[in-house]
């Protein structure tokens, strides 16, 4: 089929704007671009959203009155799919990893905004918590929809290629793409669009938690199963290439590289990144370009995957020492 052809409930406010980081660019020594996800418009934005106007469309069809998803605490999936959730007048249950932390900061502020209700799941599998409360729902006459961790299935998957057609729709051509990886749909769905619409360049995600090879193999099998659920007819798929060198000490521990990364954004562009995912992956970027490994002069395309909320629950630890005197 055509992935055009895929329902969309619309959450998303498309062609998301790309824009030159001219001072960045002169400092970095590449022609870098950025393409702003972080502005798709739905309650601060993010990747998740377009992944959304998929799945949604799917509970809709299904006659579904909840979605119900994972997630860690900061969670910007999360907070998208209570927004969608209230957009498309569901009901929407968030399995949160940990406990609850209390004072609502940054997305669990916004969660209980929109009106999600939080599992805390503590140190449980959120795919086993996900699965009691489908099936507390339905032993209650309810009928949920689940939405994997990510977002990231076929559907998922389906709206980054559609994604990569915008990009390439609107002219901005670079020969690289640089992006956070984490569940992997967004990369397998860039990887997907780059084979369907001819996108020749690369795609580099830096991953932000798993190992390279275990996330590759997320990412193929991401792609496989969108190829056979929506009967799609691709060419050779182009090299999945991840890097796993800049993990630092852990998901969601913010070290000098992502301070570094955020505040040189900010501060050269007036970008904001985020603490979890762009700030890690933009830092390694940087870290790429240091190393040699993205050559002087290439014409790179960051995108901006959002994430921004997070930084209102991590304070101060965005700030190097130096911000915080002065
Ligand atoms: C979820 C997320 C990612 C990673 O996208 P995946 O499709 O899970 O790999 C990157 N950046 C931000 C801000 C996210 O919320």
């Amino acid at each position: 089929m055509d992935l055009s052809d895929l329902p969309r409930f619309e959450l998303a406010l498309l062609p998301t704007p790309v824009q030159p980081l001219p001072r960045l660019s002169d400092e970095l020594g590449v022609k870098l671009s950025v393409k702003r996800d972080d502005l798709t418009g739905l309650a601060f934005g993010g990747n998740k959203t377009r992944k959304l106007d998929l799945l949604v469309a799917q509970a809709r069809r299904q006659g579904a009155d909840t979605l119900v998803t994972v997630g860690a605490e900061q969670s910007n999936h999360c907070r998208q799919t209570a927004a969608a959730a209230a957009r498309a007048g569901l009901a929407c249950t968030l399995v949160l990893h940990g406990s609850d932390p209390g004072r609502a900061q940054g997305n669990v502020l916004l969660d209980r905004m929109l009106g999600a209700h939080i599992v805390w799941a503590d140190d449980r599998r959120l795919d086993l918590v996900q699965n009691e409360m489908v099936a507390a729902l339905e032993a209650r006459g309810r009928k949920p929809y689940a939405i994997p961790y990510g977002g990231s299935n076929s559907y998922g998957a389906a709206a980054y290629a559609q994604a990569m057609k915008e990009l390439l729709e609107s002219g901005h051509i670079p020969e690289r793409i640089v992006l956070a990886s984490s569940s992997g749909g967004t990369q397998a769905g860039l990887l997907l669009g780059a084979a369907l619409y001819g996108f020749r360049g690369r795609v580099t995600g830096i991953s932000v938690d798993p190992g390279a090879e275990e996330l590759s193999g997320v990412i193929d099998g991401l792609i496989r199963s969108a190829v056979t659920t929506f009967d799609l007819e691709v060419g050779s798929i182009g090299t999945v290439e991840v890097v796993d060198d800049y993990l630092g000490e852990g998901y969601a521990i913010v070290g000098d590289r992502e301070r570094n990364a955020l505040r040189v954004a900010a501060r050269e562009e007036g970008l904001l990144l985020d603490p979890v995912y762009t700030g890690r992956a933009f830092g390694g970027m940087m870290g790429m370009i240091r190393e040699g490994r993205i050559g002087l002069g290439e014409r790179v395309l960051f995108w901006h995957t959002g994430g921004t909320p997070a930084l209102f629950a991590y304070g101060e630890e965005v700030l190097s020492r130096t911000d915080t005197s002065s």
